[in-house]
């Protein structure tokens, strides 16, 4: 799949020009301010040397230290990850967060590479760039292809030449200072996003409304989960492989037990095998693409029968796409809003590790509550006075927030 930070950067465009921002403040929002390449050799398991690429890219620090995840895919090239931290910087400004933007990621396949493999490269991707990191300075976090085993990793590694210092990482093992809820934080925002729109669009909290799920890792998997705490009927997931139907709602604490246990989504039988192509066209009220990049296309919008889309991965819907399906009446809510739960707890353990006192998991999701549901209602506010689609609004405020900073430091 070609991958390009086109989407991000059409949606900052319209979002420029419909702010009336300065040309020369445009120009230093639209750069990465700052981007490092690393060469990472490691000793492989079979003897030989492997040479992977890592990068970390700071797109923007107007609002404070910049934040992000790394990723570990083989599609995490240069301009993936300038795309993904530009997102970065505007999630955090939406859901006022004292961050800015920034993205790691290095070029591999994380299940071709044993732990001991991954454990190397972690070490030497963090000795690579420990220069620009650190808790005032830019603060790594989990991503797809890594876990709070890998912030772990990170964690010591920076502590070998800095000192012990939790703040430089989030999402850790609770049991090094990582936060409570902080796993389960984007999936759970993501449904936090949902109940906010229920009240708006009046679809109800229960098993009346159906719910598609395109990918069960650590956001999916989440989302369901409490999808299903809160009521609603989850009828469709699915994994790289395939996916599973059964209109009648999944059983999702059977199926994540199930997976726990070494099994697969194909495995499960509780409802009827589907491929991942069949998936977008279930008849769900809202779909969630909780997977990868541009799952959603031109080539395959109509296939989909939902009229709400909650973007759970980061950029699913494809410019166009976003553009056909808005003129279609479809809702669809931006990754910056709908994923932002992830960064935000992050933000909680930042705050915890600092003063080094633990809050208890109620405080953190009644918290995490809270944000979501004063950003939702920001973009809520700007959506029915302006008249935009929810992309463009929460684009907007994010983009605002942080050239009101820009130009409150007087960089130009
Ligand atoms: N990788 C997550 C995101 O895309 C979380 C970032 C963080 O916690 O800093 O928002």
């Amino acid at each position: 799949m070609i991958l390009t930070n086109s989407g991000s950067n059409i949606f900052f465009e319209n979002a420029v020009r419909a702010l009336n921002i300065p040309d020369g403040t445009a120009e230093l929002l639209r750069r990465p301010w700052r981007e490092l390449t690393v060469s990472l050799p490691i000793r492989m398991d079979h003897g030989g040397v492997g040479v992977f690429t890592g990068y970390r890219i700071q797109h923007n620090g107007a609002r404070g230290p910049y934040k992000g995840g790394v990723r570990y895919h083989p599609n995490a090239n240069k301009k993936e990850v300038e795309s993904l931290a530009s997102l970065m910087t505007w999630k955090t400004a939406l859901l006022n967060l004292p961050f800015g933007g920034a993205k790691g990621g290095i070029e591999c396949d994380p299940l071709q590479l044993s732990e001991n493999e991954l454990k190397q490269l972690t070490r030497r991707y963090i000795m690579n760039i420990e220069h620009i990191i650190g808790p005032q300075r830019d603060i790594p976090a989990p991503d797809m292809g890594t876990n709070a085993k890998t912030m772990g990793w990170m964690m010591d590694a920076y502590g070998q030449v800095h000192g012990y210092e939790p703040a430089s990482v989030t999402g850790k093992p609770i049991e090094l200072g990582g936060s409570l809820g902080r796993e389960s934080a984007t999936g759970r925002g993501v449904i936090y996003v949902l109940n906010e729109l229920a009240k708006e669009m009046g679809f109800s909290v229960n098993k009346d409304t159906s719910i598609a799920i395109q990918g069960f890792g650590n956001v999916g998997s989440w989302a369901a989960q409490i999808a299903y705490q809160e009521g609603y009927s989850i009828v469709a997931v699915s994994d790289i492989d395939c996916g599973i139907y059964n209109s009648n709602g999944l059983d999702i604490p059977r199926l994540t037990n199930h997976i726990a246990k070494g099994g697969t989504i194909k495995s499960f039988e509780d409802g009827e095998t589907i491929s991942n192509a069949e998936l977008i066209g279930v008849d769900a009220t809202i779909f969630i693409p909780a997977a990868i990049e541009n799952t959603i296309t031109i080539d395959n919008l109509d296939k989909l029968k939902s009229k709400v889309v909650i973007e759970a991965a980061n950029h699913p819907v494809t410019p166009d796409a976003d553009q056909e399906l808005h003129s279609r009446g479809v809702t669809i809510i931006p990754d910056i809003l709908a994923n932002s739960g992830g960064v935000t707890v992050s933000y909680f353990e930042w705050t915890q590790n600092i003063q080094q006192f633990q809050w208890d998991e109620i405080r953190i999701n009644s918290e995490l509550k809270t944000r979501i549901k004063n950003a939702f209602e920001s973009v809520q506010g700007k959506v029915a006075k302006e008249n935009l689609s929810y992309r463009d609004a929460a684009f907007q405020i994010g983009i605002a927030k942080v050239a009101e900073a820009v130009e409150l430091r007087g960089f130009i």
